[in-house]
C-alpha cells in the first residue's frame, strides 16, 4: 500500500490527557468552580435558543467585540478567535511555515509550541531557562541572533513553572526579534502584570489569551490580539467556522457575568498562597512562587509522590521528565478549598511514605 501517514508524525508523542474519573482532578489548570445553579439554568435557556441549523455568523463578531472590550484592546488592533488558544498556536505556526523557518521558546515551557512546530515541519529551538526558571536573557538573545526565529513564544506566566518573566529581558527579546513575538497570557486572570502596553509599543508583538483558565476550559475559546493588518493576514488561515455557535453563546454569557468569574479567581489566588505556604513548611519540599493557578514543587522523589497521591485519588501532573531543569518537579493545579485540603493531606501522607 502507498505510504499515507507521515513518518515524522508516527515518531511523535501526541498531547497526553490523563484518565481522571473519580479523582480530585488538579492536573490541568482548570478553574475548579462551576457557575452557581441559577446562572447555569439561565445559560441553558440561552443555549436552547441558539440556531443549531445555521453556520456560526454574527454572534462571533459580537463575541470579538465583547472580548476586545474585556481585554481593553488598544486602538488600531483587531482580534481573532481560535478554538482554544491551542488552535491559535497551530495557526500561527502554519503562518510561519516557510521552509527553513525556526520557532523559538524558553524551556521548560508549554509543550504545544514545540509540538505544533514539529507537526508543521519547522525547526524548534528551545532555550533553557536559568535553574530558578528565569529567562536566560543572554542565551535567548544569542539564540535569536543565531536562528533568526519567525516566532518567539513567551508564556507569561509560564507553564509549568508558573512565574512571570523579567520585564527587561522580555523587552530586550522583543527589540532583538526579527519575526513575531507572542505573549501567551493564558494565566492572565491570576497574574499581577500583563503585556497590553507592549502590544501598543510594537507592531510585531501579539497577545494571546484564552477563556479556558477564566472558567471555560470545556468551551474552547482562545483569542489573539495584534495590529489590525497583521490579524487580517493571520485570519486568512483560520477555518471559516472554527467557533461553534454553542461555544460562542456560552462565552458571551460568561462575559455578562465577569464578576462571578472574578470572585472565583480571587479565591483561587488566595488558595494558591495557602498551598504554597503549606508545601513550604514540609521537609525537603520546595514550591516555586506562582503567578498562575498552579504551583510547581520540587520533591525528593517525584515519581513515588505522584503515585502515592494517585493511590489517594488525587491526580496531579508529574512534569519531572519533561525537561532536565524540571528534575524532581510536580505541578499542582489550585482546586476548590476542599479539594486543596484533600490534595495537601494526600501530599503529606505520600511524602511520609517516600521518605
Ligand atoms: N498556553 C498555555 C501557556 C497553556 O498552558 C495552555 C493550556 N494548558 C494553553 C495555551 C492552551 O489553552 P487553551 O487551548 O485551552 O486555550
Amino acid at each position: 500500500m502507498k505510504r499515507v501517514l507521515r513518518a515524522d508524525v508516527q515518531g511523535l508523542h501526541g498531547y497526553a490527557v490523563q484518565p481522571s474519573a473519580g479523582m480530585v482532578k488538579v492536573d490541568t489548570m482548570e478553574n475548579p468552580f462551576q457557575l452557581p445553579p441559577a446562572l447555569r439554568q439561565q445559560l441553558g435557556a440561552r443555549l436552547a435558543e441558539v440556531a443549531l441549523n445555521r453556520y456560526p455568523a454574527e454572534r462571533g463578531d459580537v463575541l470579538r467585540a465583547e472580548l476586545a472590550q474585556h481585554a481593553q484592546m488598544p486602538a488600531g488592533c483587531d482580534i481573532m478567535l481560535g478554538n482554544g488558544s491551542d488552535e491559535l498556536i497551530s495557526l500561527l505556526t502554519l503562518a510561519a511555515d516557510v521552509p527553513g523557518n525556526v520557532i523559538l521558546a524558553p524551556l521548560p515551557g508549554f509543550v504545544m509550541y514545540e509540538l505544533s512546530a514539529r507537526l508543521q515541519g519547522l525547526r524548534f529551538v528551545g532555550v533553557p531557562t536559568t535553574p530558578d526558571f528565569q529567562l536566560d536573557a543572554p542565551a535567548m538573545l544569542a539564540a535569536i541572533r543565531e536562528h533568526q526565529p519567525a516566532v518567539v513564544w513567551l508564556a507569561y506566566p509560564n507553564n509549568p513553572t508558573a512565574n512571570l518573566w523579567d520585564d527587561g529581558a522580555i523587552d530586550a527579546i522583543i527589540e532583538a526579534a526579527p519575526g513575531l513575538v507572542v505573549m501567551d497570557e493564558a494565566y492572565q486572570p491570576f497574574a499581577s502584570r500583563d503585556s497590553l502596553a507592549r502590544l501598543q509599543r510594537h507592531e510585531h508583538v501579539l497577545l494571546m489569551r484564552t477563556m479556558s483558565k477564566f472558567g471555560l476550559a470545556g468551551v474552547r475559546i482562545g483569542y489573539l490580539i495584534g495590529r489590525a493588518p497583521l490579524i487580517a493576514e493571520l485570519d486568512k488561515l483560520r477555518p471559516p467556522f472554527n467557533i461553534s455557535v454553542l461555544n460562542c453563546e456560552a462565552a458571551l454569557f460568561a462575559l455578562e457575568h465577569v464578576d462571578e468569574y472574578a470572585r472565583q479567581a480571587a479565591i483561587i489566588r488566595s488558595e494558591r498562597a495557602r498551598i504554597f505556604a503549606a508545601l513550604q513548611a514540609l521537609p525537603g519540599v520546595q514550591p516555586f512562587p506562582s503567578e498562575a493557578n498552579m504551583v510547581l514543587v520540587r520533591v525528593p522523589d517525584a515519581a513515588a509522590l505522584f503515585a502515592g497521591m494517585k493511590a489517594r485519588q488525587v491526580l496531579i501532573k508529574n512534569v519531572s521528565g519533561l525537561h532536565p531543569l524540571l528534575a524532581g518537579c510536580l505541578r499542582i493545579t489550585v482546586g476548590t478549598p476542599e479539594e486543596n485540603t484533600q490534595m495537601l493531606a494526600a501530599f503529606e501522607a505520600a511524602l511520609k511514605d517516600t521518605t
